[in-house]
């Protein structure tokens, strides 16, 4: 096998693209890809200012640095959440970066507005997980906002979304079938949000981030993904095996025949947090009801 361009030798075969590109070519291919999706699904534009979620990982700074240099206006947004030394060493490597490029980032730590995440894990028994996955949603549109950003921009790649669309396809979880687009418009106080990578796999953005010299965390979060979710794309990579282009294909074929059968499912309607008024499904929102019980739990000793 041999680079399709130049014919040296190939770093990579993308069997679902039927495409072997060397080092120098691979790079320059993921970039104008990811440019082509920013456009196909009128992401952003040059004008736009962009705010891209990292947390030290391959694929968020990746992100980061594909968008800069293909000349958008791109700042980082980090959460330190106070995981002891993982939480240590990803803040120091998103730093370093964003010095090395250059670029504004803003930070985040979650200890000054409510508790580190193992705190509130202990205190409340929640899934360190899932309290996770709100504290991020909340910050990132919140942030996004205080700053006057256009849009916010997150690292999920294709085995993120075509993972979790199998697991909501299994469960028919209709009403995230409804949400799961590469793109959410701006709306009722949430800021427009974008997945530019959605389209590239795991393996792809690890070799860009490789090749490019990117200083990633290849360690993972103690807490790691939920058992589930490793286990979807564990399936998913055996499909793609036997039956190569599978997983592209079924998440493109969702978002041109299946999402918008279900767009309208949404979930019910939003008003805003009495507290602190960032938009809610309820009268004080998931994250402010949250710091309140973290803080009557500290309050009494617990
Ligand atoms: Fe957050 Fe869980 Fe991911 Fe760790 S593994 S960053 S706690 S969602
Ligand atoms: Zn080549
Ligand atoms: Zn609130």
């Amino acid at each position: 096998m041999r680079c399709r361009i130049c014919k040296g030798k190939p770093v990579i075969y993308m069997p679902h693209h039927r495409l072997a590109l060397c080092g120098e070519h691979f790079t320059g291919w993921f970039e104008r890809y990811v440019d082509r999706t920013v456009k196909e699904f009128n992401m952003f534009s040059e004008e736009s200012k962009v705010l891209v979620a990292v947390s030290g990982g391959k694929d968020s700074l990746a992100l980061w640095y594909v968008l800069r240099k293909l000349g958008y206006t791109a700042d980082g947004f980090y959460i330190d959440l106070g995981i002891g030394d993982y939480s240590e060493k990803s803040t120091e490597k998103v730093r370093e970066f964003a010095d090395r490029i250059g670029a504004k980032l803003i930070v985040e730590k979650l200890s000054e507005s409510v508790a580190t995440l193992p705190e509130i894990e202990r205190f409340t028994s929640r899934e360190a997980c899932s309290v996770c996955g709100l504290v991020k949603r909340y910050n990132f549109n919140k942030v996004a906002k205080e700053y006057g950003y256009d849009v916010l921009a997150t690292g999920h790649n294709l085995d993120d979304e075509a993972s979790s669309l199998l697991s909501n396809v299994i469960n028919w979880n209709t009403k995230y079938l409804g949400r799961k687009y590469p793109v959410l418009e701006a709306e009722e106080g949430f800021v427009k949000k974008v997945k530019p990578l959605c389209k590239l796999t795991e393996k792809e953005t690890a070799l860009y981030s490789v090749l490019n010299g990117i200083d990633f965390l290849e360690e993972e979060c103690p807490y790691s993904e939920d058992a589930n979710t490793i286990f979807y794309k564990q399936v998913l990579n055996q499909i793609e095996e036997k039956f190569p282009g599978t997983k592209l294909r079924f998440y493109l074929e969702y978002l041109r025949k299946v999402y918008p059968v279900f767009k309208e499912d949404k979930e019910g309607k939003i008003t805003s947090c009495k507290v602190c008024g960032e938009p809610s499904p309820t009268e004080v929102c998931p994250l402010c009801r949250l710091r309140e019980r973290v803080l009557n739990l500290n309050l009494n000793g617990a």
